[in-house]
Parts: structure tokens; sequence; C-alpha cells
């Protein structure tokens, strides 16, 4: 599964929000690995989608795709060059497909900050810093390696052109993913800045009622996405009955825990979307790729769904809840059989036709 790396300054609330996000884990019995290693959470993306589905079916239980979380120990100043954790570090976030970076906007003199001063900004250039210096150190060791196998023809000349743009735009200081570079030859050096960012601030409740400050800080960012969020108010509300829990959020100005947005963004920003089933048995949500075709799709549930596809009956979730049933949207022309060459659409209700 694709995985979402948490990081951060330390000190900034990473431990708080994982652990946040662990006790909000997923039973063993929607998740299917055995054991979740201790450095993983996998959390449920929410959908309310599936308890209209389940209620027009009867359905016995819901199952919500998910999303996985892996908390990546502390970045330092000087984890490129390999200071303390450094190295353990850079291995991790390379596994990673997506990063989300905890940025610390709360104040608490009690809370030591590392570099003295609360500053989202000079928080998160001092880690993009690490990233390209790590990258930068990556690249220069490769393009030796490059030169010599481009000499012995073992590579085409676009490898050395990759990697010789990437560099450059790497000591002007950009991050990768900001340059319009054609990293595809390079993509075995597992690059950390070509994956996608996500930033979570973590804030005091001022500034999660504050529009304009929340919009300053997205800015900062943009076009990565910023989820707001008070770890510590997400610790608390995942200890409450849902009625509390929803009192307390109102009381921030939010209609969503900082959680379930994180769960939400992440999901989009790893690429994914999902297709819904539903039936007696359960109404459920399938993690596919964004673009997927109908028999790729079809293959998430059963790799004979793949290989026998025939066709795929797709109703839209809003046809489908408008019409009240299957029959009646079939009825209303709101079923379509839709082919193998049929790109799947978030929200799409699906039942698939296939030979055994
Ligand atoms: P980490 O080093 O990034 O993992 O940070 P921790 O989660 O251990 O948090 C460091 C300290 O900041 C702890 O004492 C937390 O209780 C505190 N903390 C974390 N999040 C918040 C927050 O949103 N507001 C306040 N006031 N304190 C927080």
């Amino acid at each position: 599964a694709l995985t979402i790396g948490i990081v951060g300054l330390p000190n900034v609330g990473k431990s708080t929000l994982f652990n946040a996000l662990t006790k909000n884990q997923v039973l063993a019995a929607n998740y299917p690995f055995a054991t979740i290693e201790p450095n993983v959470g996998v959390v449920n993306l929410p959908d309310p989608r599936l308890d209209v589905l389940a209620k027009l079916f009867g359905s016995e239980r819901i199952l919500p795709a998910t999303v996985s979380f892996v908390d990546i120990a502390g970045i330092v100043r000087g984890a490129s060059e390999g200071e303390g954790l450094g190295n353990k570090f850079l291995a991790n976030i390379r596994e990673a497909d997506a990063i989300a970076e905890v940025v610390r906007g709360f104040s608490d003199d009690d809370v030591v900050h590392v570099d003295g001063t609360i500053d989202p900004k000079a928080d998160m250039e001092t880690i993009n810093t690490e990233l390209i210096l790590a990258d930068l150190e990556t690249i220069e060791r490769a393009i030796p390696r490059y030169e010599k196998e481009a000499r012995g023809k073992k590579i085409g000349p676009e490898v050395l052109t990759a990697a010789k743009e990437a560099q450059e735009a790497l000591q002007a200081g950009t991050p990768l993913s900001s340059a319009s570079i054609d990293l595809d030859p390079i993509a075995e050096l597992g690059l950390l800045t070509t994956k996608p960012f996500i930033y979570v601030f973590n804030v005091d409740e001022e500034i999660l009622t504050d529009a304009d400050k929340k919009q300053e800080l997205a800015a900062l960012v943009a076009p990565a996405e910023a989820v707001f969020l008070d770890a510590k108010i997400e610790s608390e509300l995942i200890d409450l009955d849902p009625e509390d829990a929803a009192e307390l959020l109102a009381s921030t100005g939010q209609d969503e825990s900082g959680l379930d947005q994180l769960a939400r963004v992440g999901f989009d920003t790893l690429g994914l979307q999902t297709y819904l089933t539903a039936g007696p048995k359960e109404a459920r949500a399938w993690t596919i790729g964004k673009g997927w075709k109908a028999p790729q799709a079809a293959g998430v549930i059963h790799t004979d769904f793949e290989k026998g596809f025939i066709k795929a009956e797709v109703i839209s979730f809003d046809d489908l809840v408008e019409t009240g049933s299957v029959q009646e949207a079939r009825a209303h022309g709101k079923a379509r059989m839709e082919g193998k060459d049929y790109v799947m659409k978030d929200g799409d209700v699906v039942e698939f036709r296939f030979n055994v």
C-alpha cells in the first residue's frame, strides 16, 4: 500500500499527532495485513456516501478505504550530513510515497522550539534545505557512474541530461517537484524533493478560527495542500463520543476533525480515488489510482475479475441516491454498461460482469 511519511522538526507535535492517528486506527479485520508496524498508522478514509449506501442496500457492514501513515523519526539541521538519526531518516523518507510535513504554529513557552522562535516559514526552509542537500548528494554520487555508463552505451544520453538538469535546479535551491524537468530517466534514484508534499500546520485554537491567518500560511506552501489542526485537540477528540466530539469541533469552527482532513488530503495527494460497491453484506469503497480503467479497477476486488472482465454496470452515486435503487436507476436509464476502456470516476457505484 502507498504510504505517507510524517516528518517535521523536533517538538512540533509529530508524536502527539501520530498517537492520535494510531488511536484512531482501523481494526486489523479491516486491514489485509495481520500486524501493523509500530511506526505505521492506518486510518479510515472518511466517506459519508458509504453510510447512505448501507441504508439503501441494508448492508450489514461498512468498509471504507484506508490511508497509511508512517512516523519518520526526527529530521534536524544537518540530517543530510548523516548527523544523529539523519541517515535512517533519509532512508525512511525515501520509502514513503508522499510526505506530510508537520509545521509548528502553536506557541507554548513550556515547549522549547529547536531554533528558539516559532517561525513556520523558517522551519519549512530548514527541512527543504536538508532534503535538497540530500538529493544533491545522491545526484552527485550518480553522475560519475552515469557518465561511465553513457560512454559504454549502457544508458541513453537522456539519463545524464536529466541528472545534470536536476543538479542545476537543486544547486539553485529549487525542490525538484517545482522544476520542470523530465525526471523519468533518473526515477531509480528515489529523489526526495520529487515526492508530493502536504503541510500540516499544528496551530493554536486562535489560528484554527482565523481564516486570514490560515490563508496566509496556506499561501506559503501553495500549490501544495495545507491542513490546519491542533494536535492537542485531535488527541482529545478521539476519546470523545461522536456527539461531544462534534461539539468540541464546532467550538473550534470546524465541521471535520483534522485527522479526517489529513486522511482525505493525503489520499488525494497519493493520486488515489475510490469506487463503491454495495449489497446486503457490505457497502464498500475500493482504492484505485486516478485514471484507472474498469478492468484494472475490477482487479482490486479479485484478479479473476480483471482476467475475465466483460463489462461494468456503473451508476453514479448521485443518480443512485436520486432514483433510490438499482432497479429504478436502470428503469430511468441511469445504469450504464461500460467496457474495458472505461475510465473510472470517483463515486462510481459498480457491479462487474466477468467470465470465470
Ligand atoms: P515531536 O517532537 O514533533 O514529536 O513533538 P511532540 O508531539 O512530542 O510534542 C512536543 C511537545 O509539544 C509536547 O509536550 C506536546 O504536548 C506539545 N504539543 C504538541 N502539540 C501541541 C499543540 O498543538 N499545542 C500545544 N500547546 N502543545 C502541543
